[in-house]
């Protein structure tokens, strides 16, 4: 049986219960098998200071620990530059059937940015793209997207077929967390209880990561 599989990258500086949410949201809506958090690796100026690539990705792992639907896939990290979207796709249709369907999950924000991508063209060759919209959302797409949006975009996600290729939304209201406010608060030796899981914030505790004094 063809495998539903997901994934959201993102750089979970530090990973918080809006990613957590909107990947457990979008696994049950679209009964995947999995869903794939996917951490990037960024050039070292633009790490948070103390907070190393191999920290991010263990908050991602404490974070998904008890959620069998979540995991982790540390393949931008093992390599020794930052990759581009395209070669994580690539590398990984390397080790699935050819007939498992890959969701590659962005939001309307990043969706908007893919023509700057490496190869944006050729991400649907291996997997479908689910941009997550919000209500908000005010931007309009940029011409190369909407041209893209008229030729690949299906109505309903749940009738996307095959391993790849085609465009769908999912309408999800946000939590209003971010990472940014995360670090922020740490900064100023506030709480972020209950924005993130409890072990990723017994691991911060635990590493004094995102203080002010680092
Ligand atoms: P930062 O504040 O550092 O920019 P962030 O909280 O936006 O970080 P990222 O690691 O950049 O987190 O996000 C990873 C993925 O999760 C992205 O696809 C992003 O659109 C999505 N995401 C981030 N925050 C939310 C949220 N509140 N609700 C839904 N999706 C989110």
């Amino acid at each position: 049986m063809a495998r539903r599989i997901g994934l959201l990258g993102g750089t979970f500086n530090p990973v918080h219960i809006a990613h957590l949410r909107a990947a457990l949201e979008v696994v049950d809506f679209m009964g995947l098998d999995e869903l794939r958090l996917v951490p990037s690796a960024r050039p070292p100026h633009r790490e948070a200071p103390q907070v190393s690539a191999e920290q991010r990705l263990a908050m991602v792992e404490l974070a998904v620990a008890d959620e069998p639907r979540l995991c982790v896939d540390d393949r931008e990290l093992r390599r020794d530059k930052p990759s581009y979207s395209i070669d994580t796709l690539e590398s990984l249709r390397g080790e699935l059937a050819a007939d498992d369907q890959l969701f590659l999950i962005l939001g309307w924000d990043a969706f908007c940015g893919l023509p700057g991508w490496h190869r944006w063209q050729d991400l649907l060759l291996h997997a479908h793209i689910l941009v997550l919209q919000r209500p908000d959302a005010d931007s309009d797409a940029p011409q190369a997207l909407r041209d893209l949006l008229a030729a690949r975009s299906v109505s309903d996600p749940l009738t996307l077929k095959g391993p790849g290729g085609q465009i769908s939304f999912i309408w999800q209201a946000p939590l209003a967390v971010s990472a940014t406010q995360i670090r922020t608060l740490l900064g100023r030796g506030t709480s972020v209880r209950f924005l993130v899981p409890d072990a990723v914030l017994a691991y911060i505790h635990a590493h004094g990561l995102y203080r002010a004094s680092n």
